[in-house]
Order: C-alpha cells, then structure tokens, then sequence
C-alpha cells in the first residue's frame, strides 16, 4: 500500500491542524503558512494526487470541493470576495501531492497571478 499523504494524515488526526470545516467528502484547515489573513485548504478525504488525477469518477467530488471553498469562505466572512487557487504538479509550485484548494482572503490580490 502507497504511504499515507500529509493531508491525509492530517484527516486521521495524526498531524494536529486547524481544522474548520468538515464533511463526509471533504475537510478544511488553515494552512501553516498562511499567503493571506485568511488561507484554508480544502482537500478531499480521497487522496487524489492533483486535479490532472481526478477523473470522471471524481465529478461530483470536485463540485463538492469547490461549494466547500465556498461555505468555508462565507463561514468567515468573506463570501463575496475571496480567491480559489489550486496548484497542479510540481512545475507550478504544488508541493503537498494531495489535491487541495487553497482559500485566500483578507486583501487585494492582484491579476494575473505570479
Ligand atoms: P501546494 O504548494 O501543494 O499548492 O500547497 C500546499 C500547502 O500546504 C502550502 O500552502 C503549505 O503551507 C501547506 N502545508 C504544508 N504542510 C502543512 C501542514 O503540516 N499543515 C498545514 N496546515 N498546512 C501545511
């Protein structure tokens, strides 16, 4: 059997993390590193390895992934402006191989991204 991803070990409380939402497909947390005041991941419970992994069997869990973001983001105060940013392989900075939307608010982001 493959090793247990970070992300997952963080679901089975292995890791400790801030944990502020969860549900049946997905959890979210704050990201140890925080780009903004306000950073979450959103990660699925299924160690997907990067959106380029999903396939149409994961159809649904992606649009649950994305209305995850979405609540988390209201939960705490930023519904009407935040930024979903999810980084697919290496080569664009993914580093933690567990497909995760990252969830930035709490200031002005500029376009396009670096
Ligand atoms: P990526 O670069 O793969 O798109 O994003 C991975 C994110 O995971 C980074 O923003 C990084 O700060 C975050 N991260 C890495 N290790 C941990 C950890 O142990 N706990 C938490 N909460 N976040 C982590």
């Amino acid at each position: 059997m493959s090793e247990k991803t970070l992300f997952t070990r963080i679901i089975e409380r292995e890791i400790p993390a801030d944990i502020i939402y969860e549900d049946e497909h997905c959890i979210a947390f704050r990201d140890i590193n925080p780009q903004a005041p306000f950073h979450a991941l959103v990660v699925p419970r299924k160690p997907i390895a990067m959106v380029a992994d999903a396939t149409a069997a994961d159809e649904v869990l992606l649009g649950k992934l994305l209305l995850a973001a979405a609540q988390v983001a209201r939960e705490h105060g930023h519904g009407d402006a935040f930024r979903l940013a999810v980084n697919n392989g290496a080569a664009v900075g993914q580093t933690v191989f567990h497909l995760h939307v990252h969830v930035l608010a709490g200031r002005s982001f500029s376009w396009p991204p670096g």
